[in-house]
């Protein structure tokens, strides 16, 4: 299939756009900067603009993953609204593509995130038709989501991917790892609040399926069925670094810091991946220890 690709220079596309060409795929590459991308992918085809494809070409699938960092920055409402349309604008645009193409994609995968389901304090489990509780990640998510959507309209099969935070080389285990490497890691607030995680292998893996597998339409978690709570990630990551993990860092630390943006963190989300266990999919790694060594350990 040719596969068009919207954010493929970041964490997941750098693990996605190689895995597409082992299956045969033939990626296509929308990229703000061409320079950066051609060096990234090589012989890959790289745009930097959508008119750069014609009425007439073949464009079998999109994969739309642009959006600006979630926790780069703090939420500021100019941040927030920044962080939304970084994400609608592409969105939109990739809609205006599919509206001129004279023959429409077969399937069209959007992000989203399990922020979809706003922040909880409790354990339940929250599977693809959870409650959702308002916030702005709710907000955001289901915005981005609506207009996504629209392209049932042209006849395109929809795949929502609501990730987890992605477990790989780089992403937020990059972020997370410094001060756990220094033995300074610990867990954050509570530790009683959940995070919803899953290896980038299965990330990967499960866009590709829902690229041919025609069953696959609407949204799905893409979460591991085992999602931990933010002191058992604490323990497993200390653990597979051989360190200890003393040190908590306080809520009103985490909040002073990141401000409203500290609700990811200090509260979480339980997500469970109903549909794609409905569907029958076989996560590669279900556990968060054996997880977390493949990635910081891939020799062993
Ligand atoms: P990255 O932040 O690594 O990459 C996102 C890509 O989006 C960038 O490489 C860039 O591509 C493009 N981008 C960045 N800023 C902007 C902007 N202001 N306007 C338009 N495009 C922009 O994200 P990931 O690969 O980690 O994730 C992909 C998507 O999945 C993101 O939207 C993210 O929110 C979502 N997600 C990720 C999770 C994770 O744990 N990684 C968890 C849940 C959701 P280029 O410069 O080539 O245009």
């Amino acid at each position: 299939m040719r596969v068009l690709i919207s954010g493929a220079t970041g964490f997941i596309g750098r693990y996605l756009v190689p895995r597409l060409i082992e299956y045969t795929h033939e990626p296509v590459v929308w990229a703000r900067s061409k320079s950066k991308a051609e060096k990234l992918f090589g012989a890959v085809r790289v745009i930097g603009d959508l008119s750069e494809i014609g009425n007439d070409e073949q464009i079998d699938a999109i994969i739309n993953l642009a959006g600006a960092g979630i926790a780069e920055q703090r939420w500021s409402v100019a941040r927030k609204r920044y962080l939304v349309d970084s994400r609608l604008d592409t969105t939109w645009a990739l809609n205006g593509l599919v509206e001129r193409l004279d023959v429409k994609p077969e399937v069209y995968i959007s992000g989203s995130a399990v922020g979809y389901y706003g922040c909880q304090d409790d354990d339940r489990l929250l599977d693809e038709e959870a409650e959702v509780e308002q916030g702005f990640t709710h907000q955001l998510c289901a915005e981005w989501e609506q207009v996504a959507l629209l392209n049932r309209a042209k006849g395109v099969r929809v795949c929502l991917i609501r990730s987890g935070v992605v477990l790989g080389e780089g992403g937020a285990l990059a972020k997370m790892l410094p001060p756990f490497r220094l033995g300074l890691g610990g867990p954050v607030a509570s530790g009683k609040q959940w995070l919803s995680w899953i290896h980038i292998d299965d990330e990967v893996e499960i866009i590709c399926m829902m690229l041919t597998h025609t069953h696959f339409s609407g949204a799905y978690n893409l979460t591991s069925p085992n999602a931990a709570t933010n002191a058992d990630f604490s323990q497993a990551l200390a653990g597979v670094l051989s360190r200890p993990a003393w040190f908590r860092v306080p809520a009103g630390v985490i909040r002073l810091m990141l401000g409203e943006g500290s609700e990811l963190l200090v509260r979480g989300q339980r997500v469970y991946p109903q549909r794609l266990l409905d569907a029958g999919y076989k996560f590669a790694f279900d556990d968060l220890r054996t997880a977390l060594k493949q990635i910081l350990e891939p020799d062993d």
